[in-house]
């Protein structure tokens, strides 16, 4: 690793801070920000924190024509005794440099980045909110900045760091959302960048995401783009199904992002010694569960709402009522376990503490 330099500017004009029940996602941003450059000679270099502020752009900058860009998301949690902890950083970063290998971008060096985000999060620490739920989302990215017209890897770059204080993600609890199957639109291909977090697969999710809210539903059940039978992911969230006592989550394969949350549900479950198993599973063979009386409960995995229950699945005319729409007590338990650790309420067996 390359030593820990950076520079620090410090923001002389503090915004006020909005209070914790106002909290929204992603709406405030702190102080301060991360910054580092690249370019050929150089390497990343140029690592400083300065005061949180516009980004200027030349307007042919790569990254607004061909969305040479990726990002992560992970956040800083407040405990009671008013420390300051990160959940599992190092898989972020590592994800991080998986989607720069797939979208051409140079590596960053993990354990600096990580340091940086410490750095970044100490300085706006201020910004972490106290109350129950809420936590500071961080935001690191990269854009291609070279003014260039032309399809091909940009010659500079910059690492971007941004911080989001966020409110409890649900209001009343954990709440079983309703979801509608795509039949029409997909998220990712194999072969494409699905198991990348890069612009572009967020951007091609708008459409079916606003056709199924117009019809009420929360997200929507992507599956797999070739023979659309099988799941691969809800929303922007891994899922999980479980089913006669037996867990099943969609296996690997190159068009499902490998979130930090499923990874950590598996190994959770693991732990607790209930059966998990990563395979191929399709929506004929949830439905045929349903059926069956098999079915017993069905959660996305994300950073942002850790564990949200499914309570309906629409597969088109077909209806499925799990758990009769109520939270079901594995989801319950898995929830509570990994919030628990996450904000230091319960003991961290597997050291995912930073
Ligand atoms: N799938 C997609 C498409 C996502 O954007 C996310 C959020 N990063 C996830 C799954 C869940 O990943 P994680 O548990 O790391 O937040």
């Amino acid at each position: 690793m390359s030593e820990y330099t950076i520079t620090v500017i410090k923001n002389e004009n503090p915004k006020s801070k909005p209070a914790s029940d106002e909290l929204k996602f992603g709406k405030y941003f702190t102080d301060h920000m991360f910054i580092q450059d690249y370019n050929m000679e150089k390497g990343w270099h140029n690592a400083r924190i300065i005061p949180y502020q516009p980004v200027a752009l030349d307007p042919a900058a790569m990254i607004f024509h061909y969305g040479q860009t990726v990002f992560e998301g992970l956040k800083a949690y407040r405990t009671k005794d008013n420390e300051i902890q990160l959940f599992r950083p190092n898989k972020n970063m590592e994800r991080l440099n998986r989607s720069n290998d797939r979208i051409c971008i140079p590596p960053i060096d993990e354990e600096f980045a990580i340091k940086a985000i410490k750095h970044l999060v100490k300085i706006d620490s201020d910004w972490i909110p106290a109350a129950e739920g809420t936590s500071l989302y961080i935001r690191p990215f990269i854009i291609a900045t070279e003014p260039y017209l032309g399809v091909n890897p940009s010659a500079t770059y910059q690492f971007i760091v941004i911080l989001s204080p966020v409110g409890a993600y649900y209001e009343s609890g954990i709440n079983p959302v309703k979801i509608a199957v795509e039949n029409n639109y997909v998220r990712a291909v194999k072969g494409g960048t699905g198991e990348a977090k890069t612009a572009g697969n967020y951007a091609s999710s708008l459409k079916a995401q606003e056709v199924v809210a117009k019809e009420g539903y929360a997200q929507v059940l992507w599956l797999d783009g070739l023979e659309k039978k099988y799941i691969e992911e809800v929303g922007s969230m891994n899922v999980f199904f479980k089913i006669d006592g037996k867990v099943i989550t969609p296996q690997l394969n190159g068009s499902i992002l490998e979130g930090v949350t499923r990874n950590s549900v598996i190994e959770m479950l693991k732990h607790w010694d209930i059966p998990v198993v990563e395979r191929k599973i399709s929506m004929q063979e949830i439905y045929n569960a349903y059926e069956s009386g098999k079915l017993e409960e069905a959660f996305g995995s994300g950073t942002a709402a850790v564990i949200s229950p499914i309570g309906e699945l629409a597969w088109g005319e077909k209806k499925i009522y799990i758990n009769n729409g109520e939270t079901g007590e594995l989801s319950h338990k898995l929830y509570d376990t990994l919030t628990g650790i996450q904000y230091g309420k319960v003991e961290d067996p597997f050291g995912w503490i930073v």
